[in-house]
């Protein structure tokens, strides 16, 4: 039987099922769009939810609706408890996926089998292992690709990460797709979004324009064919006639997919986020610890959500610094 939901239901009706669970402000590489240069202030770990927290909250939101959970980060496989938080979840009737950089997916790979985590993005900004340590500071480009074919060995379903920025990858795109004519993943080109300390400029953006002319350009428009969008849609999905995989475009600067919105975040120190460029914050963690029941809480946090990215409804809000830097890092909210 379907819950009552009302409590996950804004002011626009749209309703969350969709709950992205930061487990971890840490992370094993460096992204320079996501972790700013100087580091970040890391929480205290007693202020961090524990595993049996993450459980008991996710609980919560399951009660009232969520059928679908995201582990993110920092990189969610870096927590040392991380089989035993997904061994908790897999008791809750939801499905259960993880986004990660992929260094550690050896490590954990039975884990994840063994409790059905069937779809994995997996991030990846390159091809080419030099620019790889360019931008994640970190030299662990071929451990990224072992893993990659590892899980399409093991029958996961793959999604692959690109952020595009000028400059840097936005001559890849093509390369990007290309891997999907034999490979059966799917490649989501996402926009570069601004977050505290992470130097961005729309300048430094590629646009979904900008990435559907090289690809029409490439491939010539009658090779290129639009697959149906997925409820709830964030990319909006494309394929190359006769390649195996797909890949989509999230666009969320240039072209917002608010609308449809069903997602919530609850970050690893136990804050509701109700958009990823919101600045508001709901403690969730307190209460919980005090004993007292967080549905009201929830219901407040999901009710105070904008109509549109927090608020910034145009394109000069969003390229206004003194709003767009007004936020967490991105490596501390959870993509
Ligand atoms: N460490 C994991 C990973 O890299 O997949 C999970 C956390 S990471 C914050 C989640 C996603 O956010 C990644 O796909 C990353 O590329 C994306 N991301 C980080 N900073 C971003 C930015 N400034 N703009 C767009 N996407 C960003
Ligand atoms: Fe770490 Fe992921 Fe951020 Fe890169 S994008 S620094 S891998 S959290």
């Amino acid at each position: 039987m379907i819950p009552n939901n009302t409590i996950l239901t804004d002011d626009f009706g749209r309703k969350h099922n969709y709950l992205r669970i930061s487990l971890i402000e840490k992370c094993n590489l460096r992204c320079t769009y996501c972790m700013p240069a100087e580091g970040i202030a890391l929480t205290p770990k007693k202020e961090l939810m524990t595993a049996d927290e993450v459980f008991a909250i996710a609980q919560t939101f399951v009660n009232n609706g969520v059928n679908k959970i995201r582990l993110t980060g920092g990189e969610p496989l870096l927590r040392k408890d991380f089989p035993e938080i997904i061994e908790k979840l897999s008791q809750l009737e939801t499905e259960i996926s993880i986004t990660t950089n992929g260094i550690l997916i050896d490590k954990h790979l039975e884990v994840l089998k063994q409790f059905k985590v069937k779809n994995i993005n997996l991030s990846l900004d390159t091809l080419v292992a030099t620019k790889f340590n360019t931008i994640t500071l970190r030299n662990q480009f071929e451990k990224v690709i072992d893993n990659l074919h590892l899980l399409l060995n093991n029958d996961f379903k793959v999604k692959v990460n690109v952020v595009l920025i000028k400059g840097f990858n936005d001559n890849e795109i093509v390369d990007f797709i290309n891997l999907t004519e034999s490979l059966p993943i799917s490649i989501r080109f996402i926009e570069f979004m601004p977050f505290a300390g992470n130097e961005w400029d729309r300048s430094k953006m590629i646009s979904q324009k900008q990435i559907l002319d090289q690809i029409n350009t490439h491939f010539s428009e009658e090779n290129l064919e639009k697959l149906e969008d997925e409820q709830h849609f964030t990319a909006r999905e494309f394929k190359i006639n006769n390649f195996l995989g797909s890949f989509g475009i999230i666009s969320s600067i240039t072209n917002p997919f608010c609308d449809g919105c069903n997602r919530i975040r609850l970050t690893a120190n136990g804050k509701i986020k109700n958009c990823l460029f919101s600045n508001i914050e709901t403690d969730i963690l307190t209460p919980y610890r005090n004993g007292a029941p967080i549905e009201t809480v929830i219901s407040n946090a999901i009710k105070s959500k904008k109509k549109v990215r927090a608020g910034m409804t145009t394109l000069e809000d969003v390229d206004n610094p003194v709003l767009n830097q007004d936020n967490r890092s991105m490596i501390a909210i959870g993509g």
